[in-house]
């Protein structure tokens, strides 16, 4: 090509890409800068997902329900009023009535008792205690058991939420002063002088051999962010030897083993934009739906792996599971606080350190319940849900106001739980119907009931406890259930409410 040909061509391309680029901010204009996204978290995240591709499930809870800028639980305004109760989005059992926690605190004292009433290092730890309803209907049952209350160290809150930080703060310390500390936050309980300490995520607290933990999750697991896979037949894409596969920045080329089996495939359910909305501007289409990704991701390669539960569905094409390693990762490290590591840490060295240190423990003890919506033993499926005024909406709909969540499964936290350590044992789920009827709901509901004169409270009491216990209808006796996790011993005592008599 001589020099004015060059030229000529030069000026071609540029005026060509020029044009392109003018009619490409022209639709960008018409479709991000003009449009009335539902709310400033969703143009966040129509353009996270302009620039990277569709992003996992996963991603986009994370986003929506903690993101700093306009995540559900963490800018909400009035913190716990906007979220629980009446005025709220959703009724949690702890805020129906006082005396869910006042049968978990009495759980907690007999299994206290069972282990042989520890006089000291005894802590109290809740992850995401919304408005601390739980852990001060709990606290108040505490204060009838005093070698208990003595034997309390410290009172360890994991929240996301700043403001639901606040609100825990005012109800469990009142007038006491809060502080910042390298962890977090700091203040001390209303009821005994034990500090409250609060962090943001449970990796933060450490792990001290000689305490007993006794660990409460309500509604927590929920919230949890998921994957979705499906499993799809095999196809001429898989009998080739290098496969794409997607990553945040761009695709790359994955050589595959020479002699890959031609078997199923998982693919992530992936969150992208909906170009109806976003492109064609027509009115009441989702800004955002779900896309099955069209090759495997990071994460459809890795984490169905980590279960022989999911490895068994694989094989079937159609299969779709939900899979929360988050949760995973809490419930491993709730009972390793219980049991101890199964595995030594590992030394800077890379070496497995003795076993006596940091982690390993040498006798396990304290407890876990967990309490939750989510399946007895199947894998969860096509359970994510957006919850809005007590109603159910669609789960994408208007990031950061909707409330979104999925079914926890029990069995894959038991799974981990065992698996991140050989010190503990894992009872249930039962439901929750059961648990409270074996902790004695009817006969504390009655002791209230007699003190109670005026028949609109009589009345609050009474659809209350139905509300708990009932196994139809709008009960949660049967959607809710509870898991413990205890300190291993053969099987051969079992916790109260989950077969076990109260000790005496
Ligand atoms: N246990 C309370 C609140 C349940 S709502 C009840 O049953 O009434 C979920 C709680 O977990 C909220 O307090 C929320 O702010 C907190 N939360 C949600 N995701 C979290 C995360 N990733 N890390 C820490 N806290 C979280």
């Amino acid at each position: 090509m001589n020099c004015s040909t060059q030229r000529i061509v030069g000026q071609f391309l540029r005026q060509t890409a020029q044009r392109r680029f003018k009619i490409r901010s022209r639709r960008w204009k018409s479709t991000f800068e003009t449009r009335e996204w539902s709310t400033p978290l969703a143009r966040t995240l129509a353009n996270v997902i302009k620039t990277t591709g569709p992003v996992p499930i996963a991603a986009f809870m994370r986003q929506v329900l903690t993101s700093p800028e306009g995540g559900y639980y963490t800018t909400k305004p009035e913190g716990g009023e906007e979220v629980f109760g009446k005025k709220g989005d959703f009724v949690t059992s702890p805020e129906i009535s006082q005396v869910f926690g006042e049968l978990v605190g009495i759980w907690t004292i007999a299994e206290w008792m069972a282990q042989g009433g520890k006089k000291s290092g005894v802590q109290l730890m809740e992850i995401g205690p919304g408005k601390g309803t739980l852990m001060d209907d709990m606290l108040r049952t505490f204060r009838n058991f005093k070698p208990f209350t003595s034997s309390l160290e410290a009172i360890y809150l994991v929240e996301a939420s700043p403001t639901l930080r606040e609100v825990q703060k005012q109800l469990l310390c009142g007038n006491a002063v809060m502080e910042e500390t390298d962890i977090g936050h700091r203040s001390t309980s209303k009821y005994f002088n034990v500090p409250v300490i609060w962090v943001e995520d449970i990796r933060l607290l450490p792990h001290e051999e000689d305490k007993t933990p006794f660990i409460f999750a309500h509604e927590f697991f929920d919230a949890l962010p998921i994957h979705a896979f499906e499993s799809v037949p095999p196809s001429p894409e898989n009998e080739q030897q290098e496969q794409e596969i997607m990553t945040p920045t761009g695709g790359t080329k994955l050589q595959r083993p020479p002699k890959a089996a031609n078997t199923p495939q998982w693919r992530e359910l992936m969150v992208t934009l909906n170009p109806k909305a976003v492109d064609e501007n027509i009115k009441d289409e989702p800004e955002f739906k779900l896309t099955l990704a069209k090759a495997s991701t990071p994460s459809s390669l890795v984490i169905p792996e980590i279960s022989e539960r999911y490895r068994a569905l694989k094989s079937q094409p159609g299969s779709t599971i939900e899979v929360s390693p988050e949760s995973r990762i809490y419930a491993s490290d709730i009972a390793r606080r219980i049991g101890g590591s199964s595995q030594p840490p590992r030394t800077a060295a890379g070496r497995n350190a003795p076993a006596s240190s940091a982690m390993a423990k040498r006798i396990p003890s304290g407890a876990a319940l967990i309490m939750d919506y989510g399946t007895m033993s199947t894998v969860p499926i096509n359970s994510l849900r957006g919850i809005q005024n007590h109603k159910i909406v669609p789960a994408l709909s208007s990031p950061g106001l909707v409330d979104v969540s999925a079914d926890v499964d029990f069995t894959s936290l038991a799974e981990a739980a065992l698996e991140a350590s050989e010190g503990v044992e894992v009872h249930g789920p039962v439901e929750q119907g059961h648990f409270l009827q074996a902790m004695g709901i009817a006969e504390r509901m009655q002791q209230l009931l007699s003190t109670v004169k005026d028949e609109e409270k009589r009345k609050i009491l009474e659809t209350g406890w139905q509300r708990l216990v009932e196994r139809g209808g709008g009960g949660m006796g049967k959607l809710y259930k509870v898991m413990t996790i205890i300190p291993e011993n053969g099987g051969r005592r079992r916790p109260v409410g989950f077969g076990g008599g109260v000790p005496v």
